[in-house]
C-alpha cells in the first residue's frame, strides 16, 4: 500500500507554486501535489486526497452531480425537537435618556427560545 495520495484537485497541477515545480533546465513542469499519509488524523481527513481547500472545492464543483448521486436526497429529513420559550428580564440602553446625554438601562421582558433534543427511545 502506498503511503501517499496524489491530490485529486483537477487544477492542482496548474497552480503556480514552488512546491509543484519539478524537473531541471528547460524540462520543468508543475506537478500535482503528493500528500503523504503519515498520520491517522490526515488519513481520516478529507485532506488525505486534497492538498488544500481550493483543490477540494474544484473537485466538488466538477463532480457534484455524481457525488450527490451516491446518496440522493429526495425528501427533507426531520429531527424531532421541543421548543421552549421563557420570559426573562433584560435591559436595553436608552442613549438619550436625560438632558446630560447619559445613557440609562431600561428593563424589559425578553423571550429566550431554546431548542431541545427529544429522546425517541
Ligand atoms: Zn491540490
Amino acid at each position: 500500500m502506498s503511503n501517499y495520495n496524489w491530490c485529486h484537485g483537477p487544477e492542482c497541477h496548474t497552480q503556480h507554486t514552488q512546491s509543484r515545480v519539478r524537473g531541471s533546465g528547460d524540462n520543468k513542469v508543475l506537478r500535482t501535489i503528493k500528500i503523504k499519509q503519515d498520520s491517522e488524523y490526515l488519513r481520516e481527513s478529507v485532506f488525505s486526497h486534497f492538498c488544500n481547500q481550493r483543490c477540494l472545492m474544484d473537485f466538488i464543483r466538477l463532480h457534484k452531480d455524481r457525488i450527490v448521486a451516491l446518496a440522493p436526497r429526495r425528501e427533507a429529513l426531520e429531527t424531532p425537537i421541543k421548543v421552549e420559550k421563557e420570559k426573562y428580564e433584560s435591559y436595553r440602553y436608552d442613549w438619550n435618556s436625560d438632558e446630560n446625554g447619559a445613557t440609562r438601562r431600561v428593563p424589559y421582558m425578553a423571550t429566550r427560545t431554546t431548542i431541545k433534543s427529544v429522546d425517541n427511545d
